[in-house]
């Protein structure tokens, strides 16, 4: 079934993407316009043609997800190969395993705890007079006590986020588990697994689609929005008002490229804790394709600092004034009509892959259900505050 509506998507990362095949697929006629010179947004991956190791050029992605239908998206348009997300982590000069499970816990403490004797002692050192943490230091403390807070997340936190954790909402930290068991698998999700031939070859399946049109190097220009049936920004939120009322605040990356022979750090991710060492984390790109050789290694080195406004907007930074901000904009968001914003940047939302995965399917169901109803399709189809 083929209609006349041809709509505009704006950027081609995942939520782009996804949003273009899922309406494609129903008939709809898309353009999706992306800036960069390539797909998949912040997920890419190229070989480095050095070496031959595939690259996460924006930094780590690891897919890990609880949503079946979700894992068989992907899978369809990519050959998954089966691989376990393991951090390793420096602090005060000796190395830990990451997240916070049995092995660390008695590594810290010098101890050979069992998982019931483990939890027994950290309830001792966690502050027991935080009721209702409201901040990323309180949600540590109540959970993990101070010596694996400062040990692990204090320094690393600061570096990331460029402010106090005690200004941090304590989501951030639930990000993470604490284990009483050896598990080190650092996702707790029931499938994950890594693209064989990297994010950006499965992006480009699923806009490997005769209905839809993809013009690289095209950044938006708003009488191209004039010409469509309705806009779907997966731009920043504030970029579509050209930030008059201010900017939205991301950190951005900043990533030292390189080389070496053989294997420099065992691992896919180091992290580093303590604060006086400039970088967080470490990532050497040849551990996340275990099942590739290769003599050489590429290494980033790579630090956090506050986006300006050329910067690769990495991570909303979500605290009370952007959040007052954020309001702003999505209450002008609602009030425009032909346009829907969605994905991380869209939403300004710290989101994983798999959820962009299933917003932007989500998104694309509700503007074909508004389409039939003869309704205005909303603005979001998640709530942004
Ligand atoms: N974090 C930390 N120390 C670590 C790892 C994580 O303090 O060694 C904190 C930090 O605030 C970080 C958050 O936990 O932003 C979430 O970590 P995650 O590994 O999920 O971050 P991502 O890989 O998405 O950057």
């Amino acid at each position: 079934m083929a209609d006349d509506s041809e709509v505009l998507i704006v950027g081609a990362g995942l939520s782009g993407a996804v949003l273009a095949r899922e309406l494609a697929q129903t008939g709809v006629r898309v353009q999706v316009i992306e800036a960069r010179d390539h797909v998949a947004g912040n997920c890419h991956t190229e070989r480095d043609p050095e070496t031959g190791v595939l690259v996460h050029v924006y930094g780590p992605h690891i897919f890990h997800t609880a949503d079946a239908g979700v894992w068989a998206y992907v899978n369809r348009f990519a050959r998954f190969r089966p691989y376990r997300h393991r951090v390793m982590a420096q602090s005060g000069g000796r190395v830990y395993s990451l997240p916070l499970n049995l092995l660390t816990i008695n590594q810290v403490f010098g101890r050979t705890f069992n998982p019931d004797e483990a939890r027994a002692f950290l309830a001792a050192e966690a502050d027991t007079s935080i009721d209702a943490p409201l901040n990323f230091e309180d949600q540590a403390l109540k959970l993990m006590g101070r010596r694996l807070y400062e040990t692990f997340f204090k320094g690393y936190t600061q570096k990331q986020w460029g402010c106090d954790p005690r200004d941090l909402p304590s989501a951030i930290l639930k990000r993470l588990p604490v284990r009483f068991s050896y598990d080190d698998s650092y996702f707790a999700h029931p499938f994950q697994g890594m693209p064989e031939d990297g994010y950006t070859a499965m992006v480009r399946a699923i806009l490997d689609h005769p209905r839809i049109r993809l013009s690289l190097n095209t950044p938006f220009a708003p009488p191209m929005a004039a010409r469509a049936d309705h806009v779907f920004w997966t731009g920043p939120l504030d970029a579509w008002f050209g930030h008059d009322m201010g900017r939205l605040g991301y950190r951005t990356l900043d990533f030292e490229r390189f080389t070496a022979a053989g294997d420099w750090q065992g691992c896919a991710v180091m992290n580093y804790c303590d604060v006086d060492v400039p970088w967080t984390r470490i990532t050497e790109h040849k551990h996340f394709a275990p099942w590739e050789q290769h003599d050489g290694s590429v290494l980033y080195r790579e630090r956090s600092r506050a986006a300006g406004a050329a910067d690769v907007p990495y991570y909303p930074i979500r605290l009370v004034t952007e959040k007052a901000l954020l309001r702003r904009y999505v209450e002008r968001a609602r009030t425009e009509t032909g346009v829907s914003f969605l994905g991380r940047l869209g939403t300004y939302r710290y989101l994983d892959m798999d959820v962009t995965i299933r917003e932007a399917i989500d998104c694309a169901q509700a503007w074909l259900d508004a389409r039939r109803g003869g309704r205005q399709a909303a603005a979001f189809t998640v709530n942004p505050l």
